[in-house]
């Protein structure tokens, strides 16, 4: 079977060091060339960290990578100005891009999927590449059919910008589709502090702490009469994304479209 050829935009990042790892790991695949903004002509076994590997072209210019590397994958782990473009340059070229940058804004998304159809090939864009993640929100949402009442609760690291996380919205978003409307909590209820009860989202309340040492943690927790139900993922490290970023690069070859969410890909 023939090789898949990628390019990694951003090894050096904390994702980037572990999707070099996998992707080397992995008998199908080929690291073809990086891209790194600052490192431009030299090989990757000339950066820190890297010279266990071998002679990997680096390029700071997508075009010039894109157009001397033969891949058909690029994988973007960079910053969300920088991953658009790089997403967008990638389907202008023909080469499918699995994206787990997060922050793209919606109507970026509507450009890179009508450009994705256009060129007819794949692009899978993921905020979560935990797979455990995914199937804590698929277990939530089956779970809502039976338990109205939910809070969220998330756990990151204290570098983290955004909060609630993108998780923590989509799960309250796959639990709303199918649950019961419901204000949570008691009607007259009042926050002697601003803020105790958290985010609400339709109804839900959405708790997000940030504490260092923690990387990437959601509990979803149930209650009925007399029985609760947590359903809880930790990612300990950024290894745990990697499994998704395999699966999402070896589905990207066999679809015409852009995929918003690793959920999408899993049965
Ligand atoms: P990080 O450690 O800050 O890494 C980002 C890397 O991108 C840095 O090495 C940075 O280099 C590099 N970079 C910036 N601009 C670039 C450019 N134009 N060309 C090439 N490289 C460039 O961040 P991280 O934790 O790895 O996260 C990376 C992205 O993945 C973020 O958007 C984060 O939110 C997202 N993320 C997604 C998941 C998921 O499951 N989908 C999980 C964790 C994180 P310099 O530092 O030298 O500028």
């Amino acid at each position: 079977m023939e090789k898949i050829k990628i390019v990694i935009a951003g090894p050096r990042g904390r994702m980037g060091k572990e999707a070099v790892k996998m992707v080397h790991s992995i008998d199908n695949f080929e690291l073809v060339s990086v891209i790194d903004h600052k490192h431009d002509g030299k090989m990757l076994n000339e950066l820190v960290d890297f010279t266990q590997y071998g002679n990997t072209p680096v390029f700071s210019n997508i075009e010039e990578c894109l157009q001397k590397s033969g891949a058909d994958v690029l994988v973007d782990l960079t910053t969300p100005e920088f991953g658009y473009i790089h997403t967008k340059t990638a389907l202008q070229y023909g080469v499918r891009p699995v994206v787990g940058t997060t922050g793209f804004t919606e109507d970026q998304l509507k450009e890179l999927k009508t450009l994705a159809e256009e060129k007819d090939i794949g692009c899978i864009i993921a905020p979560n590449f935990a797979i455990g993640a995914v199937l804590m929100m698929k277990f939530s949402q089956i779970a809502a059919k039976y338990f109205n009442n939910v809070e969220i609760i998330e756990l990151h690291h204290d570098q983290k910008l955004d909060a609630p996380s993108g998780t923590a919205i989509k799960t309250a978003e796959m639990i709303s589709s199918v649950r019961e409307k419901k204000e949570q909590g008691h009607s007259n209820e009042k926050e002697t502090i601003t803020g105790a009860r958290g985010a609400n989202k339709d109804g839900m309340h959405i708790h997000s702490v940030r504490l260092p040492g923690l990387i990437a943690h959601q509990q979803v927790l149930f209650g009925a009469d007399g029985q609760g139900l947590t359903i809880r993922h930790d990612s300990y490290n950024r290894a745990s994304f990697m499994s998704g970023v395999k699966l999402s690069i070896e589905t990207v070859m066999n679809v015409g479209t852009l995929i918003y969410g690793l959920e999408n890909i899993i049965d």
